[in-house]
């Protein structure tokens, strides 16, 4: 009788930890293997927020992570949770240079040292001004010799030292028509300037199988540019930084609730999910998001990190 309770406790076990494996790798799908979909990676801004990882997203295209858009403090663990793959991306998209847009991309590049990646890796963002470098000087100030702060990782700039090679695609200043940072048989991906206060910045869009997805970055939703790149929109990841009665310096950097409602209204965008939520946005967020009502009608959900959200095909 003893033995048998005996063996049936270690059967339990077994079976404990099988279920347990099986959780863990279907955590680890959440977008599935097939058709488009976006997955947050992080849906908090540069404020710590228990749960929410600073800004990044994933494009994925039947089970593969295509299009990496910022890469933010927490995106490296992230982007492990979501099971993509760096030898699957065809683009890193940084939208601007603050740190909780970029500050775990050194981390991403050295783990992809340790990747089957050989090819060559675009990766797009923002000419410089005001007091922020270009893309090609920010890279070369975090990987180049002798002075960069990881030289260690210089091989990233040319592909030497069983690196695979960043390749910068820099977006001209006060872009207003898309410019085209990537195209394949597949994607293609155009970008537009933002007004993020004196902050470089850029959104983007990204068309695959007739579908589009946008992404605004960081920006007030000021700009008439933004809303055509966002028109009919099959999904919008919008920030939502600030509430109504932001201060003025806030206002100048981020999208009011009423911007943002009256913005994807008026672009007739089919489904927004509001992202880059910090403790000043989240603390009204019913009311916010009454207030994005009052002018837009599409669906509306409220990031989660690893949330997936995949776009009906046309
Ligand atoms: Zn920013």
């Amino acid at each position: 009788m003893v033995r048998n309770q005996q063996h049936i406790m270690v059967r339990l076990g077994k079976l404990a930890a099988t279920l347990a494996v099986l959780a863990a790798s279907s955590a680890t799908n959440a977008c599935g293997t097939d058709g488009v979909a976006v997955q947050i990676l992080g849906s908090g801004g540069p404020s710590v927020v228990d749960q929410r990882a600073s800004a990044s997203n994933i494009v994925w295209v039947d089970g593969r992570a295509r299009v990496l858009v910022d890469a933010g403090g927490g995106a490296f663990l992230r982007f492990a949770e979501s099971s993509a793959k760096i030898e699957d991306l065809s683009l890193i998209a940084i939208t601007h240079l603050h740190a909780d847009h970029v500050a775990d991309l050194p981390a991403l590049v050295k783990s992809g040292y340790f990747s089957d990646r050989t090819r060559v890796l675009p990766i797009s963002g923002p000419s410089g001004g005001n007091d922020f470098p270009s893309l090609s000087e920010f890279l070369n100030a975090e990987f180049s010799e002798p002075r960069g702060a990881f030289r260690y990782l210089s091989g990233s700039l040319d592909g030497s030292d069983g690196f695979f090679k960043l390749e910068p695609r820099q977006v001209p200043a006060n872009t207003k028509k898309p410019f085209e940072v990537f195209r394949d048989a597949d994607l293609t991906v155009t970008a537009v300037s933002v007004p993020h206060g004196p902050v470089p910045a850029l959104a983007y869009r990204v068309d695959v199988r007739g579908m589009h997805l946008v992404f605004s970055g960081d920006q007030n939703g000021s700009a008439d540019s933004f809303w055509r790149l966002a028109t009919n929109a099959d999904l919008l990841i919008m920030a939502h930084a600030v509430p109504e009665d932001a201060d003025p310096v806030a206002r100048k950097l981020h999208a009011t609730p009423s911007a943002i409602g009256l913005g994807a209204g008026q672009s007739r965008v089919k489904h927004m999910i509001l992202t880059h939520l910090m403790a000043r946005s989240l603390r009204t967020l019913d009311a916010n998001i009454a207030l994005i009502r009052k002018s837009y009608t599409g669906k509306l959900d409220i990031a989660t990190d690893l949330a997936c959200y995949p776009v009906p095909a046309p």
